[in-house]
């Protein structure tokens, strides 16, 4: 994986639903997607972006089989859901280009995609994935540095100084309804 270029965690990056709030295409209500849906076929494989450590993997309700990673710098946490496998432990160090993971459509899901969903880990805000994937190579540009290299070690000693315990409920965690049109 080539550090200059945009890269998804799955497929070509082809979006099949968005981030943010939306109209139920069935019910017609409102309702949150945390993250982007991401066109994939079955088994395709699921990289992961920016170093850092598996912080939980497994069954996720309506996320189905979900692998999440916590990342030092810049601080955040990624969800891919939905996944078919996962092929990674909690508390395994991950590098960029790393397959973590291969598409499914496991939970609640209509049809084989990767969710994507990235939170801020101090303030558990959602960011918008389309934007972070356009950020990824300067992260992975800055980490070369010495200063973006001491605040990964700073923010990896305080992330295991917490509570093994996963910090991000499930609950918090918006349903997705997986309305998923085939690409
Ligand atoms: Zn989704």
């Amino acid at each position: 994986m080539r550090d200059d270029v945009i890269y998804t965690p799955a497929g070509a990056g082809v979006v099949t639903s968005k981030a943010g709030f939306r109209i139920h295409p069935v019910t017609g209500k409102g309702d949150f997607h945390s993250g982007v849906d991401l066109a994939a076929n079955l088994n395709d494989r699921v990289y992961n972006l920016l170093d850092g450590v598996v912080t939980r993997v497994g069954w996720r309700g309506a996320l189905g089989v979900a692998v999440e990673v916590y990342h030092p710098y810049p601080n955040i946490r990624t969800i891919c859901g939905h996944l078919n496998a996962y092929s990674v432990v909690p508390g395994q160090w991950v590098k960029r280009g790393q397959v973590i993971g291969f598409a499914g459509t496991t939970g609640r899901s209509t049809g084989v995609h990767v969710h994507y969903t990235i939170v801020k880990e101090d303030t558990k805000q959602y960011v918008e994935p389309m934007s972070f994937l356009a950020q990824v190579p300067k992260y992975v540009d800055a980490l070369k540095t010495a200063r973006a290299k001491a605040t990964q070690q700073n923010n990896i000693k305080r992330h295991n100084d917490q509570s093994s315990e996963d910090k991000i409920p499930e609950e918090d965690l918006p349903i997705d309804n997986g309305e998923v049109k085939a690409p």
